[in-house]
């Protein structure tokens, strides 16, 4: 009989390293109550119609990544923005509180090509501040996210963009129109496709072609009307505020129709193409776009588990590689004597050092020093230690450089600290 297997793109999580989905969990939960959110959970259908008009027809979800009962009409959700506003609006939120600050977690479905950090159920903690325009609250998110992201130690940059608003996307879009014509030919048939259904996407084409096609198309934040320039000033002085760092990316447009003004996105370098932990922004029409009330603005972000996950693995990849600063590899008994108390000055100075007592050869000690994990080798032969010369190997790059030692070993040590 065939071994039943889970679908491609789906996942178990097991014991070992659902300790860790566990620690993210309970660290989001903890940083999204002292921000004052609560929680909310949502079912998994819902209505077809409900991505459709949230997430835009035209977009890559709806149009080739929903998991959908075609029969039925309903959806398993891509995302929870759409399904969390449904809800909102549902139970008339808005009337409880004015401002609603939610935070939900669980599994999401996109039907895309499974990859290291890309699954086809995946999960998403998402948080949406739902009432509030204030550009102070488009900091705070951000903020929030960046306090997370740090607290559980993991590096990332965060990029920002304005995809201003009804009033003056449109200028802006045909500003990029006219610039994406000049160059339609070189482009690849995506955004050929989508220089007519939405433009602003061939901005974060990833194809290389049409990267290097827009490297010097116009900038949406040089086009922004004075309501939309103003609050992507205020949130940037609010954010230099909070001390949180961010730099501005005119590239990101995003993947869902409902955005506007502040977009934003949590970058890693550390997963390959899998680059965002996180995204988010503004939407300040889509809760009445929905059915609910007017004038309720919106913003929100959600960071991808898996991807938090994986980078957590990898730190403790990391951190288990036993490693040292430096082998000293002495050769021959004279050179040995003279490493003894160098070992030892070094280790004085703060380096992390290691050396051979039994005379070994120096491939033998290379290899030592490969199975410490050096950073570098310093090697001292009888000639060299004659000459006055070592030399120091980076075990990394291979690359070599002549030092000077002689007999002020504490004056060496200072030396090579400082190369190291
Ligand atoms: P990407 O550009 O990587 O496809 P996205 O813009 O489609 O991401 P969002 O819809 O903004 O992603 O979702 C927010 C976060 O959810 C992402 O930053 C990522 O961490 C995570 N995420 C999105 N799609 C997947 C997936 N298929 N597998 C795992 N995580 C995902
Ligand atoms: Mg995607």
């Amino acid at each position: 009989m065939t071994k039943l297997k889970a679908l491609n793109g789906f996942k178990d999580i097991v014991p070992g390293e659902v300790e860790l989905w566990q620690r993210v969990e309970a660290k989001a939960r903890d940083i999204f109550s002292r921000f004052n959110f609560s929680e909310i959970r949502m079912p998994i259908l819902e209505k077809t119609e409900l991505f459709a008009r949230s997430i835009g027809e035209a977009t890559d979800i709806v149009e080739k990544e929903m998991y959908t009962f075609v029969d039925k009409q309903i959806t398993m959700r891509p995302e929870a923005t759409a399904s969390l506003l449904r809800a909102y609006i549902q139970h008339g939120l808005h009337v409880q509180k004015p401002v609603q600050r939610l935070f939900t977690i669980g599994p999401m479905f996109r039907h895309e090509r499974p990859q290291k950090g890309r699954l086809r159920q995946f999960h998403q903690m998402d948080v949406e501040v739902l009432g509030a325009a204030n550009p102070r609250v488009d900091a705070e998110l951000m903020a929030m996210g960046a306090m997370l992201l740090q607290d559980l130690g993991v590096s990332v940059s965060l990029e920002m963009n304005s995809l201003g608003c009804p009033d003056c996307r449109p200028v802006f879009r045909k500003v990029l129109l006219d610039f994406i014509e000049e160059r339609y030919e070189a482009l690849c048939d995506d955004c050929k496709r989508r220089s007519t259904s939405n433009p602003l996407r061939v901005l974060d084409c990833k194809n290389p072609a049409c990267r290097e096609q827009v490297t010097e198309a116009p900038s949406i934040q040089d086009h922004l009307c004075d309501g939309c320039s103003e609050h992507f000033t205020a949130v940037q002085e609010s954010l230099q505020q909070l001390g949180v760092d961010y730099s501005l990316n005119k590239f990101m447009v995003r993947g869902l129709d409902y955005y506007s003004r502040t977009t934003f996105e949590f970058i890693t370098t550390d997963l390959g193409a899998q680059a965002a932990v996180g995204a988010g922004g503004r939407y300040d029409g889509l809760v009445e776009q929905l059915g609910g009330p007017k004038n309720v603005p919106g913003i929100g972000f959600a960071l991808g588990i898996e991807r938090l996950v994986l980078l957590l693995q990898q730190q403790e990849e990391e951190m288990e590689k036993n490693t040292i600063d430096l082998f000293v590899v002495g050769l021959g008994e004279k050179a040995s004597q003279y490493a003894f108390p160098l070992v030892h000055s070094l280790r004085k100075n703060g380096l992390q050092t290691a050396m051979d007592h039994e005379g070994r050869s120096l491939k033998s000690q290379m290899k030592q020093a490969n199975k410490a994990g050096a950073r570098y080798a310093l090697i001292i032969g009888e000639n060299e230690l004659e000459q006055g010369q070592a030399v120091l190997r980076n075990m990394e790059s291979q690359e070599q450089q002549d030092v000077a030692i002689g007999s002020d070993i504490d004056g060496i040590s200072n030396l090579l600290v400082e190369k190291i």
